[in-house]
């Protein structure tokens, strides 16, 4: 069954319907790709999933169970891991650092209070390289990578802390071709390592190129809904 599951969620700002009934699945080892230009509703769906505001009509279904998220903690608890385009991140703490940035101060009792120094730099370095992302200098402040390793950091992260839900919210939105390029293949990495991943983007080419399912979103509403088989880019 799906990780996740919405169907026919809707959403409304007062008046304004930012959603109107929307349905997708997000299934372990899969890429669902949104697709929408501005103001199509994507930061709103994100939102949802994310639990930083209940949806108001429709279902939403996490492992099969109905739900509604009203705090991100809960989403965070349910597996959800969202990584914003801004990402969260400290610019001037040393890599390392921001890759347990949001884990500790969430888990006082567990393990990370008393992590030590060289155990969090170990543990960055070899989950880096896991996944493919070879970092010389992980004592350099994050702000000093480039837009796409600070990506990249950020979903390693998630992996490591063991989402398993992905929401990446236009991740390669600020990023050139080659960039790019690095950052889908860390999305594509998550997949691999059992993840379902939600790929929010504007860029029709990274969809296809990494995506299992697509979502078409116009002005709220569903425009397109399609599994990969169903494309025929020659038509
Ligand atoms: P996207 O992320 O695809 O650009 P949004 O989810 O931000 O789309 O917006 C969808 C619609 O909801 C837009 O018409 C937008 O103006 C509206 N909207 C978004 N956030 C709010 C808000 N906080 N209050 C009122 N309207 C909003
Ligand atoms: P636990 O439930 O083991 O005490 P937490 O409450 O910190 O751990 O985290 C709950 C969930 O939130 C985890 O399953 C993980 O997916 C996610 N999570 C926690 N911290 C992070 C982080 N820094 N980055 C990504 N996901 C995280």
């Amino acid at each position: 069954g799906a990780l996740v599951e919405l169907a026919d969620v809707s959403k409304y700002y007062g008046n304004v319907r930012a959603l109107e009934d929307v349905s997708l699945e997000v299934h372990a080892g899969e890429i669902t790709c949104v697709l929408g230009d501005n103001g199509a509703g994507k930061s709103t769906l994100i939102k949802i999933i994310a639990g930083l505001h209940p949806h108001d009509t429709g279902t939403l279904r996490i492992a099969g169970e109905e739900t509604h998220l009203s705090s991100p903690r809960q989403a965070l608890d349910r597996g959800i891991a969202t990584v914003y385009q801004d990402l969260a991140v400290v610019p001037l703490m040393p890599v390392w650092r921001n890759f347990f940035l949001g884990s500790e101060p969430t888990t006082g009792k567990g393990p990370f209070r008393r992590m030590d120094v060289r155990f969090m730099r170990e543990t960055a370095r070899a989950e880096l390289a896991r996944m493919g992302i070879d970092l010389r200098d992980l004592d350099q402040p994050i702000g000093t990578l480039s837009g796409g390793e600070r990506q990249c950091v950020a979903i390693a992260r998630a992996v490591y802390f063991g989402a398993k839900v992905l929401v990446l919210d236009e991740p390669t939105a600020a990023l050139g071709v080659k960039q790019s390029g690095v950052v889908l293949k860390y999305v594509a990495a998550a997949r691999d390592a059992g993840l379902g991943v939600v790929l929010i983007t504007h860029n029709p080419h990274h969809a296809y190129l990494v995506g299992d399912r697509f979502v078409l979103l116009k002005r709220g509403a569903m425009a397109g809904s399609h599994l990969k088989g169903d494309i025929d880019l020659d038509e």
